[in-house]
C-alpha cells in the first residue's frame, strides 16, 4: 500500500446535488463553509441544481456572494442525482472530491476525517452508513434486497453503501471519462478499485425539505441500476427456458406414452395452463430483453448525460 508518511495537501471539492432544496442550501453553505475554513482545508463548494422547481437556484446564488469559494452549475430540467454527481465530479478543480447530499443527511464533520485519510495517500475514502436512518420497514426490507442483488453483481459489498464519499482527482477523471449513460455512482466509484478505505457515518434526519423519492422512482431505481450492472436477469431467461424445455420433455413423454398406450385424454385445462404459463414466460423473457435493447439504444444514441443551462460563482458570474 503506498500511505505516505508526509502528508500532502490539495483544494477539496465538495459537490452537493440539490434538487428542490432551497431551503437546505443556505443551511449546507454555512455549515459546510466555517467547518472547512477552521480546519484550515483549501475549498471550493460547488451546488448542482439538477432542475429544481422551487427557489433553489436564487439560494445558492445567493451563497455564491456571501462566499466566494461558492460556485453553483444549474441544469437545464431535472436529469436526476446519478447526473447531477457526474456534472459535479466534470465540474470539480479540487486535488479531490466529496460528494455529499445537500440535505445534510451525510454529517459534513466526517467530510475532514475523509480529507485528513486522503491525505495520508488514500484516493477513495467510502462514507459507509452505520444505520440506515428513519424510513418504513417495507422500504427497509427492499432496499435489501436490491442491495443483495447488486452486491453479487458487482461483488463488492453495498450493503451499506452511500453516495457520501471522497475521490482522488485520478479516481475522479476515470469516473469522468466514462461513458455510460446509466453510471450509477455508488457502485461504480467502488468497481474502479484504488486505495481505498471507509468512514463510518449515522444518516442523520434531513436538515429541511422533504425526501424526492416515491416508491415509483425507487424501483425505476433499482431496475435501471442492477440492468446497468448486470446481466444477470439475461441469464435468468435462459435458465427459465432451459426449465420450461425439461418439464416440456416430461410432459411430452407422458402424453406420448398415454397415446400409444391407448388411454383417453382430458387434458383441455392442462393445454390451457401450459398456454397461459408458457405464454407468460415468453412475454417476461420478451420483456427482460427489450429493455435491455432499448439501453444499447440510449446508450448509442450517446446524448449527453445532463445539460448545463447556467453557472454562477468562480469566474464567470452567470445570473
Ligand atoms: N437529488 C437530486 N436530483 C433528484 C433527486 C434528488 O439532485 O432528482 C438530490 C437531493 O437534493 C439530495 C440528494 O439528491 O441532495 C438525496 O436526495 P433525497 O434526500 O431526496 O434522498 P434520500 O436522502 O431520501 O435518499
Ligand atoms: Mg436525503
Amino acid at each position: 500500500m503506498d500511505i505516505q508518511n508526509t502528508l500532502r495537501d490539495g483544494l477539496l471539492t465538495v459537490v452537493l446535488p440539490a434538487y428542490n432544496e432551497q431551503d437546505s442550501v443556505p443551511l449546507a453553505a454555512d455549515t459546510i463553509c466555517p467547518l472547512l475554513e477552521g480546519e484550515g482545508i483549501r475549498h471550493e463548494i460547488l451546488f448542482v441544481n439538477d432542475g429544481s422547481r422551487d427557489g433553489t437556484w436564487n439560494a445558492i446564488k445567493a451563497q455564491t456572494a456571501r462566499h466566494p469559494q461558492v460556485r453553483g452549475v444549474c441544469f437545464s430540467r431535472n436529469f436526476g442525482k446519478e447526473a447531477a454527481i457526474f456534472a459535479g465530479l466534470a465540474q470539480a478543480k479540487g486535488d479531490c472530491v466529496v460528494v455529499l447530499d445537500c440535505d445534510l443527511q451525510h454529517p459534513p464533520e466526517k467530510i475532514v476525517e475523509m480529507y485528513r485519510l486522503w491525505q495520508k495517500g488514500y484516493q477513495v475514502v467510502e462514507g459507509v452508513k452505520v444505520t440506515r436512518g428513519k424510513e418504513s420497514p417495507l422500504h427497509t426490507l427492499a432496499a435489501k434486497t436490491f442491495y443483495h442483488f447488486i452486491s453479487s453483481a458487482t461483488k463488492i459489498d453495498m450493503s451499506r453503501a452511500s453516495d457520501f464519499k471522497l475521490l482522488d482527482r485520478r479516481a475522479v477523471d476515470v469516473l469522468v471519462a466514462m461513458r455510460e449513460k446509466n453510471a450509477f455512482f455508488r457502485a461504480l466509484s467502488s468497481w474502479i478499485g484504488f486505495e481505498t478505505t471507509q468512514v463510518e457515518f449515522e444518516v442523520q434526519p434531513r436538515a429541511a425539505g422533504e425526501s424526492k423519492w416515491s416508491i415509483r422512482s425507487l424501483v425505476r431505481y433499482a431496475i435501471t441500476n442492477l440492468a446497468a450492472f448486470s446481466t444477470a436477469p439475461l441469464q435468468i431467461v435462459t435458465f427459465l427456458g432451459v426449465l420450461v424445455f425439461l418439464c416440456s420433455l416430461v410432459l411430452g413423454g407422458w402424453s406420448l406414452w398415454q397415446k400409444i398406450s391407448g388411454q383417453a385424454l382430458e387434458g383441455f385445462t392442462t393445454v390451457i395452463l401450459l398456454l397461459l404459463l408458457i405464454g407468460s414466460i415468453l412475454m417476461i423473457c420478451l420483456g427482460i430483453i427489450g429493455y435491455y435493447i432499448a439501453k444499447i439504444y440510449e446508450e448509442i444514441k450517446d446524448r449527453p448525460r445532463f445539460i448545463i443551462s447556467h453557472e454562477c460563482g468562480g469566474k464567470q458570474d452567470d445570473r
